[in-house]
C-alpha cells in the first residue's frame, strides 16, 4: 500500500510532468492508477488524490465516486468507481468565486477556507489515452481546482483565507 506523503515532502512542491503517449495503456500506468485507488480507498473521508501525493510527480488525479455520487438511493451502497484524469488542464473557470472549506490528505490536521471558482471545466485523458472534457460545479469543481494545484506544487494552505486545526478523526480531504 503506497503511503500518502505529507507537507514538507519535496515531491508536493514539484511541477509534475505529463504522462507521455507511450505510457497510456502500459502496465506501469495501470499499476500507478491501482496504487492511487488503493491509497484513496484507505481514506474513509478521502475525496480525491493526485499522483504527487503518493510520491509520483506525474500529472494524474483521481476522484472518488464514493464521495461525488451520493444519491439517497445509492447511499447504502456507494459506488467505488474512480474517475481518472490524466494530463488535466483547467480550460474554464467561473469568474465567480466562493469561500469553501477544504482539507488535504497531505496536510493532516488542518482545514481551511479558500476562494474557489464555483464552476470549472477540465480537459483530460482517460487511462487509455482518450480525451474528454468535464464541467462541474460545487464540490467537484472545487476538487478539480485542488487537484490541479497539486500538479503544480501548490497546497491549499498556500492560498487559504483561514486555516485551523482539526482533530485527526475528522480529517478528510483530497
Ligand atoms: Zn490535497
Amino acid at each position: 500500500m503506497p503511503t500518502i506523503v505529507q507537507k514538507g515532502h519535496p515531491v508536493l512542491r514539484e511541477k509534475a510532468r505529463e504522462v507521455v503517449a507511450t505510457e497510456f495503456g502500459s502496465d506501469k500506468l495501470k499499476n500507478i492508477l491501482a496504487d492511487m485507488k488503493a491509497a484513496l480507498d484507505a481514506e474513509p473521508d478521502g475525496a480525491a488524490l493526485a499522483a504527487p501525493q503518493i510520491g509520483l510527480p506525474l500529472r494524474i488525479f483521481i476522484i472518488s465516486e464514493r464521495v461525488f455520487s451520493h444519491h439517497p438511493d445509492t447511499e447504502k451502497e456507494p459506488k467505488k468507481q474512480h474517475l481518472i484524469y490524466i494530463n488535466p488542464v483547467l480550460v474554464r473557470r467561473a469568474r465567480e468565486k466562493q469561500l469553501m472549506e477544504e482539507g488535504c490528505l497531505s496536510v493532516r490536521g488542518k482545514y481551511g477556507k479558500i476562494a474557489r471558482s464555483v464552476r470549472a471545466t477540465v480537459r483530460a485523458y482517460d487511462e487509455h489515452g482518450k480525451p474528454f472534457t468535464r464541467g462541474a460545479s460545487g464540490l467537484l469543481a472545487q476538487a478539480f481546482q485542488h487537484e490541479c494545484d497539486h500538479l503544480d506544487g501548490t497546497l491549499f494552505i498556500d492560498n487559504a483565507a483561514d486555516v485551523w486545526d482539526v482533530p485527526h478523526e475528522h480529517d478528510g480531504g483530497a
